[in-house]
C-alpha cells in the first residue's frame, strides 16, 4: 500500500510516488544558535515518521536536511560572546544532533551547512541576475524581483495585495534599513551587502562583500543534492510563506523547470497547555527541560507524535503521563506475546530493525492502513491498542508490530519497564530514579551518582538491568 499525505501545493491528499528509484525529500533544518525547542522537534519528528513509514512501505528514501549556520541571529549571538561564528554554530549543531539521537530520529542522508555552500548559492544568484529575475541594489545586496515570477503565491495562496504587509511581518528577512534599496517592498534578499554588524562574517561576490540571504540556501542545496526537481519538501506551516514560496520562485526561475517540488508537506503548530509557545510565557521547552522533570526521551517522542500532523497539537504534561502509560502497555503486550512465541526481546528488536513491513492479513493491518492514509498516527495508535489484546504468539503479527514500531520510531528497549510494577514506590523516588536512568544513558555519570545518592537517602535502592531498572526498599 502506498503512503499518502496532504499536498499543500495541490490542496489534496495524494499518494507519494517517487519520480525515480529513490524518494527524494528535502526538509528545512534548524538555525543553530541555541537549543531547539519541542515545537521545532515536533516538525522534525513528523518528518522522521514519514521517512520511516515510506521505508516500511518498501521505498528507498534520500533525506536532506540543511543546517542554517549563518543568519542575523547566529551572527549576533556569536559576536555577543566574542567567539568565531563557526565555533559558535558547531556547538549548537552538536547539541541538536545529540537531542535528535535521543529522540530516536534517523540521521538525514545528507546534512549540508549553508556556510559550506556559498559557491552554489552565488551561482544561483548570478543565474537569477542574468535571466532578469533578480537585480543588484546600491548597497551591494541582490533582490529577487517578485513581479518577474508569474506563479508567485501558488503554494500559500497569498495574493499580491496582502504580500507587502505580510512580508514586513515575516521573520528575519525584512528590516527597515533595506527598504530603501528594494524596487518593491515584497522583493526579498538573495544576497545581503556587508554591514558593520556582520563583523568578520562575509564572503566575496560579484556585487561586493556580503552574505547569502536565508531563502537561497535551501534552493541551492536541494538542487545540489536532489536535483533541479525532486519529490517532497517539508517544513513547519510557518515556513509556507514566505520561505517556501520564495524557494519555489528562486528554484523555478533559475532552472526553468516546474514544479521544482511535487509534494509539499507542512506540519501544524504546537501549543503548550493550550497556549501559544512564547518566551514570555516560559513554555518554550527544550528536551533538557522535560528530561529534568523526569520524563524519558521515548515518552517525549510519543507525546509529540500523538496528534495528527495537520492539526495543532496541544502538548501537555498530562499527555506525557499518558505517553508513559501507553508505552508501558505496549511493553507489557509485546512481552506477553514474545513469551508465548518463545522469543526474547532481542529477537523482537531484530524484527523491528528490519523496517520492511508485511502487514497483509495480520491484526495490525488496520494500523498500517491508518499510517499510509495521510500519516494518521493517532488513528494508527488507536488501531494498535485495539489489536493488542488479540496479540498472541503469532509470529507474523509480532513481526508486523515490530515494523510499526520502526515506522513510529518507538524503541521499547530504551524504556525502563521494571518500576512500573512497583506500585508502592513514591512518585518522588520513581522520578529521581528515572532521571538517574536518563543521566546514565546520556553518560552524565556525575549527575547519575548524585541522583542515586538522593534515592538512597529516601530509603530506596536502584538495581540496574540491561533494559531498565528496579527500585527496592533499602
Ligand atoms: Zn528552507
Amino acid at each position: 500500500m502506498s503512503v499518502s499525505i496532504y499536498n499543500t501545493l495541490t490542496r489534496q491528499k495524494e499518494a507519494l510516488v517517487p519520480e525515480t528509484d529513490t524518494f527524494r525529500m528535502y526538509c528545512c533544518g534548524p538555525t543553530v544558535y541555541g537549543p531547539a525547542h519541542i515545537g521545532n522537534f515536533r516538525t522534525f519528528l513528523v518528518q522522521d515518521a514519514l521517512r520511516r513509514t515510506l521505508e516500511c512501505s518498501g521505498v528507498k528514501v534520500a533525506h536532506v536536511r540543511n543546517i542554517t549556520d549563518v543568519d542575523d541571529k547566529t551572527i549576533r549571538e556569536s559576536r555577543k560572546l566574542g567567539i568565531p561564528l563557526a565555533e559558535f554554530t558547531k556547538k549548537w549543531e552538536d547539541k541538536f544532533h545529540l537531542d535528535c539521537d535521543r529522540l530516536n530520529m534517523l540521521r538525514p542522508t545528507v546534512e549540508p551547512r549553508a556556510t559550506e555552500h556559498i559557491a552554489e548559492q552565488l551561482d544561483m544568484v548570478s543565474k537569477l541576475v542574468e535571466n532578469g529575475h533578480a537585480y543588484a541594489a546600491k548597497d551591494g545586496s541582490v533582490y529577487f524581483k517578485i513581479s518577474s515570477f508569474e506563479n508567485y503565491g501558488k503554494l500559500s495562496g497569498i495574493d499580491r495585495e496582502h504580500m507587502a504587509t505580510q512580508a514586513l511581518n515575516s521573520a528575519g528577512e525584512a528590516n527597515v534599513a533595506d527598504e530603501y534599496e528594494r524596487e518593491n517592498v515584497s522583493d526579498f534578499a538573495l544576497w545581503k551587502g556587508r554591514k558593520p554588524e556582520d563583523g568578520e562574517n562575509f564572503w566575496k561576490s560579484p556585487w561586493g562583500e556580503g552574505r547569502p540571504g536565508w531563502h537561497i540556501e535551501c534552493s541551492a542545496m536541494s538542487k545540489k543534492y536532489l536535483g533541479d526537481t525532486f519529490d517532497l519538501h517539508g517544513g513547519g506551516i510557518d515556513l509556507c510563506f514566505p520561505h517556501h514560496e520564495n524557494e519555489i520562485a528562486q528554484s523555478e526561475s533559475a532552472t526553468g523547470k516546474s514544479p521544482c517540488v511535487r509534494y509539499w508537506f507542512h506540519s501544524a503548530h504546537l501549543m503548550v497547555e493550550g497556549q501559544k509557545m512564547s518566551k514570555s510565557l516560559g513554555n518554550l521547552y527544550t528536551l533538557d527541560d522535560l528530561l529534568k522533570r523526569g520524563y524519558t526521551c521515548a515518552q517525549i517522542r510519543y507525546a509529540l507524535l500523538s496528534g495528527h500532523y495537520r492539526q495543532q497539537l496541544n502538548f501537555t504534561f498530562k499527555g506525557l503521563d499518558d505517553a508513559k502509560s501507553a508505552l508501558a502497555k505496549l511493553s507489557k503486550g509485546i512481552g506477553g506475546a514474545l513469551e508465548r512465541a518463545g522469543m526474547d526481546f532481542g529477537d523482537f528488536q531484530k524484527e523491528a530493525v528490519s523496517p520492511l513491513g508485511r502487514f497483509g492479513g495480520t491484526i495490525f493491518e488496520p494500523a498500517w492502513n491508518a499510517l499510509c492514509d495521510d500519516l494518521n498516527i493517532p488513528r494508527a495508535l488507536g488501531e494498535i491498542f485495539a489489536a493488542l489484546p488479540k496479540l498472541d504468539g503469532n509470529r507474523r503479527d509480532i513481526s508486523a508490530l515490530g515494523s510499526l514500531m520502526y515506522a513510529l520510531g518507538i524503541d521499547l528497549g530504551g524504556e525502563p519497564q521494571a518500576y512500573e510494577t512497583e506500585a508502592d514506590v513514591p512518585e518522588e523516588v520513581s522520578k529521581l530514579a528515572q532521571m538517574r536512568w536518563e543521566a546514565k544513558k546520556n553518560r552524565d555519570f556525575a549527575s547519575a551518582d548524585e541522583l542515586r545518592k538522593r534515592v538512597s537517602e529516601l530509603g530506596w535502592t536502584i538495581l540496574d538491568g540491561k533494559d531498565g531498572f528496579k527500585i527496592k526498599k533499602s
